[in-house]
């Protein structure tokens, strides 16, 4: 198996890279790291299996090193190249609305070339702000398109769009994953998501900052328990979408008193303007993925969050 990760060098991009090379694949890890790092792939450096190439997905897969990485051949990609968090992608819109587009039809035409199977990582963000709950793949969402956060659900369902395109009018074997809100180690400390904005705030003993009254939901997936999914699917077949996530749904309140105690800090918590186009309630129906590919999250939110806190501390520790 030869796969292409595009966005390897990302939060959960470094950990595809990872259980692929782990599980004996060959893989060209492709990324312009502009919210990925090479720390997050400084373990997988050297290996013989494994090989990162800089690359702006956007610009395609023309340039020398990167053909030379790709020139014995490619059965599959995993296109995950994207700003991500609301922080990144509010601060990169372009790069963002390009990343879904043009790099996603570049990725599509790099598969087709390879006759290889081409899997995108979309996101729950698809469903904008539901009004069916949990969200079953069948549900077409309730999605601004001109929101502060459209840049990033509107490229991604054009994404969706061109996938499904090229699968129906050009026959390239293609899959959607349509995943939820996933945590763990290596999420970076300013990303503006949830849990590592309460775990930073925890550890440095300043005030947990709640948006709004703190009700909203939100459906955390460890993870390791979304990589296995995610590549469990890449392997299946399976044309999606389909959702990827842990349906263990947390009030947001919720979520920042486990962080206080997991912690042990002395932190208070605070309630800040909820920002607009803020969900007020995600929750996956992975009924489709647990009858397709037997899975369902493994691990418990205390424990994934146990590891998170103690990965945390172990990074301010090494900052000291
Ligand atoms: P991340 O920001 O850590 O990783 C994204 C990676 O893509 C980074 O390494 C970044 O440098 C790279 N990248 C961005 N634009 C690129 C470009 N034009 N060319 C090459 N590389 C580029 O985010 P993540 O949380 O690891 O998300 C990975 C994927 O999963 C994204 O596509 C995201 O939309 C999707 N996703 C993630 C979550 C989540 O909760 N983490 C939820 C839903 C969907």
């Amino acid at each position: 198996m030869r796969a292409v990760v595009t966005g390897g060098a990302g939060f959960v991009g470094s950990r595809v890279c990872e259980a692929l090379v782990g599980s004996g694949a060959q893989v060209v890890c492709l990324d312009n790291l502009l919210t990925g790092s090479l720390g997050n792939v400084a373990a997988l450096r050297g290996h013989p299996a494994f090989r990162f190439e800089h690359c702006d997905v956007v610009e395609g897969f023309t340039s020398r090193a990167v053909r030379a990485a790709l020139r014995h051949g490619i059965d599959l990609v995993l296109h995950l190249a994207s700003p991500a968090s609301p922080v990144d992608y509010l601060e990169h819109p372009i790069e963002t609305l390009d990343a879904g587009s043009r790099g996603t039809r570049a990725a599509l035409e790099l598969a087709g070339e390879h006759d290889a199977r081409l899997v995108l990582a979309s996101t729950s963000e698809v469903y904008g702000d539901p009004q069916v709950h949990p969200q079953t793949e069948e549900y077409w969402g309730n999605v601004s398109s001109v929101g502060p956060r459209s840049v990033y659900d509107e490229s991604k369902r054009f994404g969706e769009a061109l996938t499904a395109g090229y699968r129906r009018a050009l026959g390239t074997d293609t899959g959607i994953v349509r995943i939820f809100n996933t945590y763990g180690p290596r999420m970076r400390a300013h990303d503006g998501r949830v849990v590592p904005t309460f775990v930073r705030q925890a550890l440095a003993g300043e005030p947990l900052t709640i948006a709004g009254d703190g009700s909203q939901t939100r459906s955390l997936c460890y993870v390791e328990d979304l990589v296995a999914g995610l590549l469990a699917f890449a392997h299946s077949g399976h044309p999606g979408p389909m959702n990827l996530g842990n349906p263990h749904e947390l009030t947001v309140t919720r979520i920042a008193e486990d962080v206080i105690r997991a912690t042990g800090s002395a932190s208070a918590v605070e309630h800040i303007e909820r920002p607009l186009d803020d969900p007020g309630k995600r929750c996956p129906d992975i009924t489709l993925a647990r009858t397709e590919l037997g899975w369902e999250p493994q691990i418990a939110w205390l424990d994934g969050l146990a590891r998170t806190v103690s990965w945390f501390r172990s990074r301010s520790r090494g900052a000291a």
